[in-house]
């Protein structure tokens, strides 16, 4: 934690010691989906070592489910996300029947447990919960399918404590007793830590990317809410005017069934586009080398919980264009850190890019703006302490 010192400052580290020692040797349960890919991994990741640095004995178990669970559940995250969606017995006795087996062999002694998002949202149900249990939701809660959030609701009332990452979705979701955490960055990690100009550039043309012409990328899991398809359509309207190319990173996170179709949907797009290339698994510093080089950064998400990619590429002082939906707004400020356009206006959009691409003055003011909101609102410093708040008030 000590190493975070150069970044928050010495007073901060010692509040974080001082706040985690009065619940010091607690031992607390995450339960997310996955371990891999995706913001809640990616959090989870850094929060669960750094916990633990400071001597609470946090610990991080992900779900285990045959491929017809993670199916229901993609299809519960298109319906929170505004699909329609048929919530027939099956669908349900594959939901719960998995979050059931888990719950069998899945032993809960600990003093508090955090479960993350609709997947392991059922578990509540199967144990004789002996402690306080919090559902952190990460989704996009603004327009979700009525039928449901009605049916998941009926879990989530069962929590002690619902931590949402805005204001805008509490307000959609359950009554009774929520706090807030914003998602965060850890500067330190291999994806956010430091790079000097030389590596970055190695890490590129490893990539086979021209340093030399301007980048625009995308990096986000392959999924029709992050709407690649669209982004390739605002960079044909890009292309004609500038010379630019675009990188559209991304990965497929485990528990996502439809990742593999929506990768190949893509390929097929993009294989006759000039100035085009579709970068899959990339690791953590290919992603920092291109995050930092990219002359621009685009988040074209029709719906989108935070978006931690987002606040990943404004650290790295790369201005964003992005859609107005939800964290987003919270992250990029329009006309100071970059654009926010309606997801929709693939012309605005591609207007917006080409108004940084054609100002490298306007690029590196908004990036130095864009660094400094992440660093007072969304660095993992400030997400730890959070979580201590909530712990601490909810086991004394
Ligand atoms: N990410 C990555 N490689 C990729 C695509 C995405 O490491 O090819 C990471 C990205 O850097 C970010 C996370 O996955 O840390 C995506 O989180 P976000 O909140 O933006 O979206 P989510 O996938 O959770 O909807």
């Amino acid at each position: 934690m000590t190493d975070y010192r150069a970044i928050v400052g010495d007073a901060k580290i010692a509040e974080i010691y001082r706040k985690g020692r009065k619940i010091s040797k607690k031992h607390i349960l995450n339960i997310s989906s996955t371990p891999y890919g995706g913001g809640v991994a990616e959090i989870l990741r850094s929060i669960v070592p750094l916990m633990n640095d400071i001597s609470i004995d946090v610990g991080w178990r992900t779900m285990v489910g045959a491929p017809d669970f993670f199916r229901v559940t993609k299809k519960f995250h298109n319906a929170i996300h505004g699909d329609p969606i048929s919530l027939t017995r099956k669908k349900i006795e594959v939901y719960e029947g998995t979050n059931l087996m888990f719950a069998k062999f899945t032993h809960v002694d600990h003093d508090l447990v955090v479960v993350h998002d609709p997947q392991p949202l059922a578990l509540i149900k199967f144990y004789k919960k002996k402690q306080p249990w919090i559902w952190r939701c990460h989704v996009d809660l603004s327009r979700p399918n009525r039928k449901l959030w009605n049916y998941l609701k009926g879990f989530v009332l069962q929590y002690d404590m619902v931590v949402y990452q805005m204001e805008e979705f509490a307000a959609q979701g359950v009554p009774g007793e929520y706090r807030i955490i914003r998602p965060s960055i850890d500067p330190l990690s291999m994806k956010n830590m430091p790079l000097s100009n030389s590596t970055m550039r190695k890490y590129l043309r490893k990539a086979g990317v021209d340093v030399k012409r301007p980048i625009v990328s995308q990096i986000s899991r392959f999924d029709k809410w992050k709407d690649q398809i669209g982004v390739l359509d605002v960079f044909d309207r890009i292309r004609k005017e500038m010379d630019c190319q675009l990188l559209l990173v991304g990965d497929i996170a485990l528990d996502d069934p439809e990742g593999q179709e929506m990768y190949e949907r893509l390929i097929s797009k993009a294989r006759k586009k000039r100035d085009v290339r579709i970068i899959l698994g990339a690791h953590d510093i290919m992603v920092n080398a291109i995050q930092r080089a990219s002359d621009v950064i685009l988040q074209k998400s029709l719906r989108e919980g935070f978006g931690l990619s987002v606040a990943e590429a404004l650290w790295k002082e790369t201005p964003v264009v992005a859609s107005n939906v939800g964290g987003i707004p919270a992250q990029v400020i329009d006309g100071e850190n970059g654009y926010l356009v309606d997801p929709h206006d693939h012309d605005g959009m591609a207007e917006k890019v080409m108004d940084l691409l054609g100002d490298k003055k306007l690029r590196d003011e908004m990036g130095a703006r864009g660094k400094r909101h992440v660093k007072e609102n969304f660095l993992i410093t400030q997400h730890i302490e959070g979580w201590i708040d909530i712990w601490t008030e909810m086991l004394s």
